[in-house]
């Protein structure tokens, strides 16, 4: 971004367990019926405590793409967005989901007056996203969000939990 605009969005990278996180918001990369699972989810979990789970319960799941709220109870963020991650196939349809997941969270941070936020890398994981691909597609979606709300003032975190997704997002961070 130029000097020039006002830039009232920003985004950083942490390596950091997400569950950490002292802001408004950290993002699950969860499954479908959104009751738990393992790596980043069940941390998320583990951390917040049963009551985030007798919550998930009322949601009636998440499909693929989509995101739903919920509150943080232990931890030290407010809310939960939970959001699907798609199960990488190698398809055309992998990107425009994953994309979909960071799109739909932060609209839904927005209209939930949320102004911090951390996501982790969604997909990467169990379900299979090459770690590069992936944050390619994480920040060209971020950066055009924060472009079309430039006004809002937006902090988004990317926790990265291990090197090589650090080393991914620090290749595609030029010109942030
Ligand atoms: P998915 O099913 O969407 O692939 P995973 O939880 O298996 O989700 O992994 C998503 C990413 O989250 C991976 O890069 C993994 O290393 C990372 N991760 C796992 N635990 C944590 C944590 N506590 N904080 C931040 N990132 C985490």
């Amino acid at each position: 971004m130029s000097d020039k605009t006002v830039v009232k969005n920003r985004i950083k990278f942490i390596t950091m367990d997400i569950t950490g996180f002292d802001g408004d918001c950290i993002v699950n990369a969860a499954n479908n019926s959104l009751l738990g699972g393992g790596g980043v989810d069940g941390a998320i979990h583990r951390a917040a405590g049963p009551e985030l789970l007798q919550e998930c319960r009322t949601l009636n799941g998440c499909r693929t793409g989509e995101a739903k709220i919920t509150k943080g109870y232990r931890l030290k963020a407010k809310y939960v967005i939970h959001t699907v991650g798609p199960v990488y196939s190698g398809s055309p349809e992998d990107p425009v989901l994953l994309e979909s997941c960071y799109r739909n969270c932060l609209e839904l941070a927005k209209q939930s007056d949320i102004h911090s936020i951390a996501f982790p890398a969604i997909s990467t994981g169990v379900y299979g996203y090459p770690t590069e691909d992936a944050a390619q597609v994480a920040l060209k979606t971020i950066r055009k969000w924060m472009k079309m709300n430039s006004e809002y003032g937006m902090d988004i975190t990317i926790a990265c939990f291990n090197e090589q997704t650090e080393k991914a997002y620090e290749k595609y961070a030029q010109g942030l």
